[in-house]
């Protein structure tokens, strides 16, 4: 892909996108010479969802760039990312949210977190049901994960045709976020990715996860 058609595309996914509503880039898949391109223009927010590409692209590119992990991570990867990282978007179960407070420890850090919630009616995603979710939050404001910051959650709907199931599902997590926020304020409500990020933020998304409408199907 040219750069020209891959800075199109961004410019028009945020004329998409409300002024309150932030976008993460997600280079899975893609060159490091593309996320380039991107930082030029003055993006700086970038998800990968497995450890060993975050890893491989993280020394090649600018320090400031704030990497998002969105997928599935375990436990014994999270020392890899853990002096870098920005925001673990996909913290899916007591387990992981543990080791991501150990090793954030170790690099005296703090990092920022999102409770994935399992929102989609397929079993194949991950993500917390929302009665741990609120558990895994009852146990962080008491202070068991001092070196995790939760910041929101996150969610993926169901792929499918259906608007109303996908806007279901999305207003359940947001219903979800405005319960915490009145416990604790939140910053952060990720869902939405290229093919529903629209209706994610007529649900109430203020952040959008978005590969394929600006890099092009995955190389
Ligand atoms: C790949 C991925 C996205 C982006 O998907 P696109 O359809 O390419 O926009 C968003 N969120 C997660 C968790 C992903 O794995």
């Amino acid at each position: 892909m040219k750069s020209e058609i891959l800075l199109e595309n961004y410019k028009k996914i945020l004329s998409q996108l409300p002024e309150n509503v932030e976008l993460v880039a997600v280079s899975k898949n893609h060159s490091v010479e593309k996320i380039k391109i991107l930082y030029e223009a003055g993006h700086r927010i970038f998800g990968e969802n497995k450890v060993q590409e975050l890893t491989a692209k993280q020394p090649l590119l600018p320090e400031d760039i704030q990497w998002h992990l969105i997928g599935h991570l375990q436990t014994n990867k999270v020392k890899y990312i853990a002096e870098f990282v920005d925001t673990v978007q996909s913290v899916d179960s007591e387990k992981i949210l543990h080791e991501i407070n150990r090793q954030a420890e170790r690099h005296s850090r703090n990092v920022k977190v999102l409770l994935q919630v399992k929102i989609a009616e397929e079993d194949t995603k991950y993500g917390l049901e929302i009665s741990e979710c609120k558990e895994l939050f009852l146990k962080w404001k008491q202070q068991q994960f001092p070196n995790v910051t939760i910041t929101g959650l996150m969610g993926m709907a169901t792929f499918t045709e259906d608007e109303n199931q996908i806007k279901r599902e999305f207003t359940v997590l947001k219903t979800l976020y405005d319960q915490l926020s009145a416990q604790h304020p939140l910053s952060t409500l990720s869902m939405g990715m290229s093919g529903d990020f629209e209706l994610a933020i007529a649900c109430g998304a203020n952040s959008v996860r978005i590969g394929s409408s600006i890099f092009g199907d995955r190389e």
